[in-house]
Order: C-alpha cells, then structure tokens, then sequence
C-alpha cells in the first residue's frame, strides 16, 4: 500500500470557521444551549452578572465560562490547568469560548466564587427530564461510592500522633525562634517563611487535638490537609481518605426518551462511614426534586437497620433491600426459626421448647429491648444447644426490638419472587452510574478540600452526569426518524441548531 505525503505544514485555500469545523450533534451544542436557556433569574440564582460590569476591562462572557466548567466536567477535565490547555488546543472547547482562551487564574476565580450556587443546575437537569416526562420514576435505587478526598492517609492522625507532632512542632518552631534571635543581621531570608508555615502547622495540630478531645471527630482521628475527610472503607477492603457519596439514580423512561440512560434523582456527600443514616434524606431529596414519591426504592444492604424500615413506613415508602445478614437467615437456629406467639409473648424454638420475657437491655443504637431465655437448664440440655446458644448459665437468648415486627414483615417481603425480581435492576442503576463518574468524568478523586467545597464539586459532578444523559436524548430526536415528541426547530443565539429538545426547569 502506497503512504500519502506527509505535510504538517499544510495550509487551507478556505480556511473553514471554528462554526464548520464542529459536528452539528457535538456534546459541546448541547452544553452551551443548555446555558443558553437560562432566564436572568436563573443567572441570578447562579449570583452571576450576565451582563458584565460596563465600566472597566472587558471580561470573558460567563455564559462561556460555565459552559468551559460544564463541559470539562462532563469529559473529565476538572482543573483549571486542564481546562485552559484544553482552551487552547482543543476544538469543542475553542468553540465553546469563541476561539477566546481564558487562563486558569480566571477559569479558577470564576469556579471558586459560583460553584457553591451551581447546585442550582443540578436542580435543573433533574427538572428538565422529569418535566419533560424522560424519567421512569417508579423504581429508584440509592447507594454510596467512597471517593478519594485531596488529602494523603499519611496526614491523619489520632490522639497521640497528634500530641507527638505538637510536641516536635514547637520544639522546631523555638529553634527558628532562637536562630533568629541569634542575631544574624539580616535574619536569613528563608526564616520567616519557615516559622510562618511551622506555626500555621502547629495551629492545625492544635485544632486537631481539639477536636479529638470534644469527640467531633467520629473515628478519633483527624486529616490535617481536610480536616473534614475521614477514612473510608473502599469494596476491596482498603481504606482511602475521602468522602461517602451517595446518589439516588433513576433510568431513562426508553419510550418516552428514544434511548436508555440513567438520571441522578438526588446526590449528596458525606462524612459518616456507613450508609445507615443515609436513606431518609436521599427518599427526601428525590422526591423533593422530582414532586413525587418512588413505587419502589431499591437500597443494598449497607442500609438496612430497623430506623430505616421504620422510615420508610412512616413515609409509606415500599424499599427493596436485603439484610447484611442474609447469609446467615440460612441457620436452622437463626431467630428467625423461632415462632413468636403474640397472645402468650413467647418464642418458640426449633425443639419447641417456650422461651418466655426475662427482662430488657439497653442498646446505643436501640433505645431498648426485650430478652426471652428457655427455663433454667432447658438448653444446656438439648442435643441442639452447641448449635444454638452460647451461655451455658443463660441457654439462648432472644432479643427483639421496637422494629421487629417491621424486620419480619420486611423479611417476609424479600423472600418474595417479586421482591427479588425488581431487586434485580439495582445492578443496573447505581453501579453503572458510579463507573460513569469514576472512569469518564474522573470522579474517582475529588479536587477540593472541605465537606461543603466536596458537596459542590459532588454535585456539579452529578450535573454533568445527567447532561451526558439528557445529552443522548437530545441527540436522538434530532434524527430525522426519531420516536418522541419533537419540538419546532430553534435557533439559539449564534448557534443554529434545532433544539427539539425542551429544557424547561
Ligand atoms: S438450645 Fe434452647 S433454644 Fe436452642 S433449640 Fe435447644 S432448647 Fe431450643
């Protein structure tokens, strides 16, 4: 096969526009009509001065600033160095900005003073499919991923780390102190440098230490670069420094949208270690976002617990999720074996033998719960005792709690075909979404420090997200043969492309 002439000096008789060289379903049109729908109270909203200051250097046009943080996010450019070379050398975004190339001190300044208020467009992404009937509510599934947070595990601390580090901190802050005091005329340049960072790491430690000792800090050890990331347990038994973020994802409705697709409901991020606490408030804030309840939420078994059932019958919310101890309902000892009789208020065993109310225990997580226990020496001798108890002075114990009623009647539920049937498509919603985040747009690491600065960057993170999605259906119904209903055509603002997509918020 012949090679073709090599010329990287090749010049255009034409030259063709920034406009041509774009394909006319690019990512990047959509992005930028999304921005373009923004009212002025959206903008002020987002507290950005559309219209500029008149007086003073012209800036860059915001509307090409969000659509640069918008777009890298979705394409898993999210640092300001990244983007500005992507400014520069990269066409979607060379047209995004209008052949303009903002440098990273202004992508950054813009990012730092909105991102806070850019949750707004997470709102509006959820609104926009629900409003334009994309979404199928019905079934929702929430879970939690474990990012890396922008701090090494090396810097976290406990007690006395932390005291050790004080004590060598103030030991090298009084040798800066006595080199300086020795006179050297002038002190040496690098001094006060040193003693400034040495003293600001003492203030860190210090804090530190406090909040130790208040017992603020749930696992007794502090991060010093972001004091907020604890340690968190990733699936394969390791431990990074980060957060637990959760989302509630939804599917595209395939008929209504023309295409499959996932659509984060609600996303937030937290501090805690496991995800107990965590399933109320994403039911809330989905159905806050969306203006109705879900038929069915599937949750893992990281959430289940008593307050959860209990939560969501207060709500009258059915939940599909399995116990973390679902292995062990296998047990033919398993309290489940033990028939409770209401009437009597007794259990009985698989020997059928009574087991009658003895007193009640105090529990951290539980207010409270009852004991049932077989009559004095019945299991030390039954043949089954080694399998089933543990005491030889109490035989076996029952416990049951205020929820247990709900944990049986939500036992009985997952036993059920349907239960396990619609438990299913958990696998297809939130683990999809999350290697979405993780692998495409490199959520993997989060890039700020500081829960609330992380609850930002989480959520911009789940805007992108449901803009790749929203971007697919877009993308779809501008086909000629598309199903769906197809708006008349539209010409943005510099941007002749139909739009059949409505973005209502
Ligand atoms: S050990 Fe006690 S509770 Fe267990 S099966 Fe035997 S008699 Fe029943």
């Amino acid at each position: 096969m012949p090679i073709r002439a090599l010329s990287r000096g090749r010049t255009w008789l034409f030259p063709p526009t920034i406009e041509e060289l774009m394909p006319e379903d690019h990512p990047a049109r959509f992005v930028a009509a999304f921005v373009d729908e923004l009212s002025r109270a959206d903008w002020a909203r987002l507290r950005i001065a559309v219209d500029g200051d008149p007086l003073g250097t012209p800036g860059y046009d915001p509307r090409a600033l969000l659509c640069v943080w918008l777009f890298g996010f979705m394409t898993g450019l999210r640092s300001s160095r990244r983007l500005e070379a992507a400014c520069r050398d990269q066409i979607p975004f060379l047209w995004i900005t209008g052949w303009e190339h903002p440098d990273h001190n202004t992508l950054w300044r813009f990012y730092a003073a909105h991102r806070l208020e850019m949750r707004e467009l997470f709102r509006r992404t959820v609104r926009t499919a629900v409003s334009a009937g994309l979404v199928d509510l019905a079934v929702q599934a929430v879970d939690g991923t474990r990012v890396q947070g922008s701090a090494s595990r090396a810097r976290t601390h406990d007690a006395a780390h932390l005291q050790q580090l004080l004590e060598r901190t103030e030991a090298a802050i009084a040798d800066l102190e006595a080199q300086n005091e020795r006179g050297e005329d002038p002190p040496p340049p690098r001094l006060p440098k040193e003693l400034a960072r040495a003293q600001g790491l003492r203030e860190r430690v210090r804090a530190a230490i406090a909040e130790v000792d208040a017992g603020t800090s749930p696992q007794q050890q502090v991060n010093l670069t972001d004091p907020d990331a604890t340690l968190q347990k990733t699936r394969d038994g390791g431990y990074v420094v980060g957060y637990n973020a959760q989302a509630m994802v939804s599917s595209l409705d395939e008929t209504a949208a023309g295409t499959t697709g996932l659509v984060i409901l609600a996303a937030e991020v937290t501090t805690a270690a496991d995800d107990h606490g965590q399933l109320a408030s994403m039911i809330d804030a989905a159905r806050e976002l969306t203006g109705q309840a879900a038929d069915t939420v599937l949750a893992d078994a990281g959430y289940h617990s008593g307050p959860n059932l209990q939560a969501c019958a207060d709500r009258d919310q059915s939940v599909v999720m399995p116990e973390a101890q679902a292995k062990k309902l296998a047990d033919p000892y398993h309290k489940q074996a033990f028939r409770y009789d209401e009437e009597s208020d007794t259990f009985t065993c698989p020997k059928g033998q009574k087991l009658r109310q003895v007193g009640t225990n105090r529990r951290k997580r539980r207010p409270i719960a009852w004991l049932y226990r077989a009559d004095r020496g019945v299991c030390a001798a039954c043949p089954a005792f080694e399998a089933c108890a543990k005491s030889r002075r109490h035989g076996r114990t029952i416990e049951t709690g205020p929820d247990e009623r709900l944990l049986q009647k939500h036992r009985a539920w997952m036993a059920t075909p349907e239960a396990k049937k619609v438990y299913r498509r958990r696998k297809q919603l939130p683990e999809p979404t999350f290697g979405i985040l993780k692998e495409r747009q490199g959520a993997g690491r989060l890039l700020l420090r500081g829960l609330e600065q992380v609850r930002a960057e989480w959520l911009l993170l789940a805007t992108a997200f449901n803009l790749r999605t929203l971007y697919q259906v877009w993308r779809r119904r501008r086909k000629p043969d598309s199903a769906g209903p197809v708006a008349p055509e539209r010409v943005s603002q510099g941007y002749p492309v139909p739009l059949p997509l409505a973005l209502p918020c």
